[in-house]
């Protein structure tokens, strides 16, 4: 009986050990990795991660930075650091990726994270949604004790901004944006105060609003600033970057390169600032498309209001208090609306574009 039991075990052994055998040679076709343990934690080598996801890669020896892409994502980081950047957006693998005998290894989970996070369609289609815009913060300068320009018939800057800021929040409420106003009433706020509120917001994007006083009064025109690439945003890039750094390291099994500053650091600036110069000239093109507006300069400037703010940013300076004729329309709420009107369409073209690309960086 026992031997009988026994013959029994060893037909079903041998029926099904073909079936053993071909699911693991499949397995070892699709997702066999020759897995190394460092530090107790399980790593696989890049060059095969790359090989199944076909994924080119580069190492730049300078900035210690590894970059591995494919046709529409690209992954950085830096060994030593378990953060990585896919498509300008930082994750934690919450183990570090190594050098081991002279070649990169990365976590084990990487490749599940790979798969999940960037490459299937329906997470590409994902993260491309989440660059939408859909927040905006209107900063109307000056207020309170604070008139800001004074113009021609004591006309005071920080009156028209806001009447524009609040026409252009309405029409934009109207459009499905939503919009914050970092004030809503004649207040005084510090700069350090409007950041906050930038900063708390969460806002996809940062539209501050000003009119221009010169001290020849036949200067007149519109403009457009966008965040600088000079070296004051180097300082700016600097500070939003040890912020970044300071959420990422409440993260748990935080492990941190210094070599990452550099990954974030550009990061930040490249994206902010294209977005931005995007902006400004999408703002300018519509003004002069419906009002036949032109505009005076669309260039780069230095955001006091924006210190530590990590979001792309316009300043737009509506036209000249000092200039009678601008004076005159920027006192009429007819043309306010106008100019609200025009501005949140240039707003919406913007957005229109950008939800059609994964930011402007690629
Ligand atoms: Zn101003």
């Amino acid at each position: 009986m026992l031997k009988q039991k026994h013959n029994v075990l060893i037909f079903i052994f041998c029926f099904f050990l073909p079936f053993f055998m071909l699911s693991g040679c499949k397995t070892t076709q699709k997702h066999c990795y020759n897995r190394v343990k460092v530090r107790q934690k399980k790593y696989v080598p890049l060059l095969q991660v790359c090989a199944k996801h076909n994924l080119s890669w580069d190492w730049d020896g300078f900035a210690k930075v590894v970059t591995v892409k494919n046709f529409n994502t690209e992954v950085r980081f830096c060994p030593g650091s378990a953060l990585v950047s896919v498509n300008g957006k930082i994750y934690n693998l919450s183990i570090p990726i190594k050098i081991q005998k002279n070649s990169f290894v990365v976590p084990a989970n990487f490749d599940a994270f790979f798969a999940k996070t960037v490459k299937s369609t329906e997470s590409w289609q994902k993260l491309r949604k989440k660059n939408t815009l859909k927040r905006i913060v209107i900063d109307p300068g000056h207020g309170g004790k604070d008139p800001g320009g004074i113009g021609v018939k004591n006309i005071y800057e920080k009156n028209v901004v806001l009447d524009v800021s609040r026409r252009l929040k309405k029409v934009l409420l109207k459009e499905g944006i939503d919009v914050i106003l970092t004030r809503d009433t004649d207040i005084f706020y510090s700069l350090m105060q409007r950041s906050v509120i930038a900063n708390q917001a969460e806002a996809d994007f940062f539209v501050s609003v000003h009119a221009n006083i010169a001290r020849t009064s036949s200067v007149h025109g519109f403009e457009v600033f966008y965040l600088s690439n000079e070296y004051d945003n180097f300082t700016k890039a600097v500070k939003i970057k040890d912020n970044i750094v300071r959420k990422i390291e409440k993260q748990k099994n935080y492990q941190y390169s210094a070599d990452l500053n550099t990954v974030i650091w550009d990061m930040v600036l490249a994206e902010n600032r294209i977005e931005s110069i995007e902006m400004a000239k999408t703002i300018s093109l519509t003004l002069k498309k419906m009002l036949n507006l032109k505009t005076r300069y669309i260039r780069g400037k230095k955001f006091a209001v924006l210190k530590n703010t990590n979001i792309p940013a316009v300043l737009l300076e509506l036209g000249f208090l000092s200039n009678y004729n601008e004076a005159a329309k920027l006192s009429n709420p007819y043309y306010r609306q106008m100019l609200a009107e025009a501005i949140a369409a240039g707003i919406m073209r913007y957005k229109h574009k950008y939800e059609l690309t994964n930011g402007f960086t690629i």
